[in-house]
């Protein structure tokens, strides 16, 4: 039976924004009250199934204290030597940096007050998240990326720090608790009816925080909003964010904010499962397929595409998913050949879907490739495009092509030493960029532009951020921002 009482707070889910506006709440003095849909051990949502936030920082002694280091003396001499490397070639990554990267990849659509919130907050919250015990791990890879450092453990490690942290300072949480409708009194929001164990419950608070997703994980929500083509796309994430968080806050006055018809999808494996749950040692990326930027990606006519090596990954596989979706059969493989094997671009692919074959031709009619001899006539183009620049997949190399369309940018190398590799790929949904217009402490709006007392929405219920596209590990730290900020601006109702 469900234990009802009447917190100062309630918050609507259990990811990364509904922890990070509990802790900050619960640290402002207030009594806090998390409600999840799913069984404890699922807890998490998609942020379980993170690995970084993006932050600024001003040099590489910003992302020192995050690291947390080995505790035995013999990894440890190893691990300062790796350490000292990298030192040695990280340059700051400032919130100008991060602003612009922002407004180059949503075309200058990003709210820019809430753009200019999350990246100036960025590092703050990165060290209040660490001063609470959170730490971080070292990548090593694209050190001049903006992505240096991931969550230790993961972020299924940064979920269960998150509900240790939470539950030490005494927040409650209770699990399969579906949050099915706001209770609105005096013109406040002043609690939500849930469902649990078959029962629906009243239960009131001062406030109440929404931090339960979007409607990405709603086949009817995605074909009504983003096209009949996403109806049956398969998730990255979890099946939970069915988007009722979203039609509740609609249903007591709030508006549909920013663009509801682009979101998050990526590459990923043809064969991965229709959607993920949070568990130990899984990860959302054991099936993405994110060497595609060193790849030549075809699809079935045997024609390239996109600019797959436009800029860094992290600004540009949010859209790639989108760009495989509209292929023939909404697949497209990418292809490598013996130098990108050896140049390691592939080790991340662990038990992949994949052709191999000692010639081109050969490997073509394993595909589903409807013209062997136009997919060859075309990799012969490409082949015979390339600029004599230094290849290296840790920076930007400006090895590019010239007069074939569409251009290819960076790591542009030849497909001619066997074996070629193939890599059949689909898209996979991550979130949707649409969400509900909010002041910068998350407070909902009204078509009036009044805030909507008592009713907050933070991560991805939050719309303004993100259109067309997103820089990677801006999810996360948004959810961290704006959940941080809604905690503390509610614990003064
Ligand atoms: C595989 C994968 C990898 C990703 N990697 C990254 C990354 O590295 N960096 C990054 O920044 N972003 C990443 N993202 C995006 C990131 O996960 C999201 O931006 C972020 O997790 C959103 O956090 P959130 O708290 O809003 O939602 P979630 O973490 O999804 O939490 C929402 C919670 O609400 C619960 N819920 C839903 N409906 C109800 C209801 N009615 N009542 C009660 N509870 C409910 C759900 O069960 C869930 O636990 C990734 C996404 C996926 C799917």
């Amino acid at each position: 039976m469900l234990e009802i009482y009447n917190p100062d707070i309630i918050i609507v889910g259990a990811g990364n924004a509904a922890f990070s506006a509990a802790i900050a709440a619960r640290q402002n003095g207030s009594e806090v009250l998390m409600l999840e849909k799913t069984e404890e051990k699922y807890m998490g949502g998609n942020s379980a199934l993170t690995i970084h936030m993006r932050f600024a920082y001003n040099s590489f002694d910003d992302l020192l204290p995050l690291i947390k280091f080995p505790e035995s003396s013999n990894e440890l001499s190893q691990f300062e030597i790796k350490i000292q490397a990298l030192k040695n070639m990280v340059k700051e990554y400032t919130e100008i940096d991060y602003l612009n990267d922002i407004n180059k990849v949503t075309e200058n659509r990003s709210n820019q007050n809430l753009s200019h919130e999350l990246v100036s907050n960025s590092l703050n919250t990165i060290q209040w998240m660490n001063k609470l015990g959170h730490y971080w791990e070292p990548t090593f890879e694209n050190p001049t990326s903006a992505n240096v450092v991931s969550f230790d453990g993961k972020g299924y490690g940064l979920i269960n720090r998150w509900k240790k942290i939470a539950l030490q300072k005494g927040v409650k949480i209770i699990y399969e608790c579906s949050v099915i409708d706001l209770i609105k009194q005096n013109n406040n929001i002043s609690g939500v009816v849930v469902n649990h164990k078959n029962q629906n419950i009243k239960l009131f608070s001062k406030s109440v925080i929404m931090a339960c997703g979007s409607f990405e994980s709603n086949p009817d929500m995605r074909a009504k909003y983003l096209g009949a083509k996403w109806r049956n796309i398969k998730l990255r994430g979890v099946p939970h964010n069915t988007g009722e968080g979203l039609e509740m806050a609609l249903n007591y006055g709030a508006i549909p904010y920013d663009d509801w018809s682009t979101c998050h999808a990526s590459p990923q494996d043809y064969n991965r499962p229709d959607f993920d749950l949070p568990g130990k040692n899984k990860s959302g990326d054991y099936w993405s397929r994110y060497a595609y930027p060193f790849s030549v990606m075809i699809n079935q006519d045997g024609k390239r595409f996109i600019d797959e090596g436009e800029t860094w990954r992290g600004l540009t596989y949010a859209k790639t998913g989108k760009a495989i979706l509209e292929q023939k059969q909404q697949m497209a493989y990418q292809l490598f050949d013996a130098k990108h094997r050896s140049e390691g671009v592939l080790n991340k692919y662990k038990n992949p879907t994949n052709y191999v074959s000692n010639s081109l031709s050969s490997l073509a009619s394993k595909l589903k490739i409807d013209n062997i001899n136009d997919f060859l006539s075309n990799i012969n183009n490409f082949n015979n495009s390339i600029s004599s620049e230094h290849y290296n997949p840790h920076i930007l190399d400006g090895k590019s092509t010239s007069n074939i369309i569409p251009k290819r940018s960076n790591w542009a190398l030849a497909l001619d030493k066997p074996p070629f590799e193939a890599y059949p790929v689909i898209a996979g949904m991550t979130f949707c960029y649409g969400g509900l217009k909010t002041t910068i402490n998350g407070e909902v709006l009204n078509r009036q532009g009044n805030i909507i007392k008592g009713l907050y929405a933070v991560g991805e219920m939050l719309g303004g951020l993100w259109y067309k596209n997103y820089p990677s590990g801006g999810g996360m730290m948004a959810g961290a921002v704006f959940g941080k900020k809604a905690g503390e601006k509610a614990s003064t109702n």
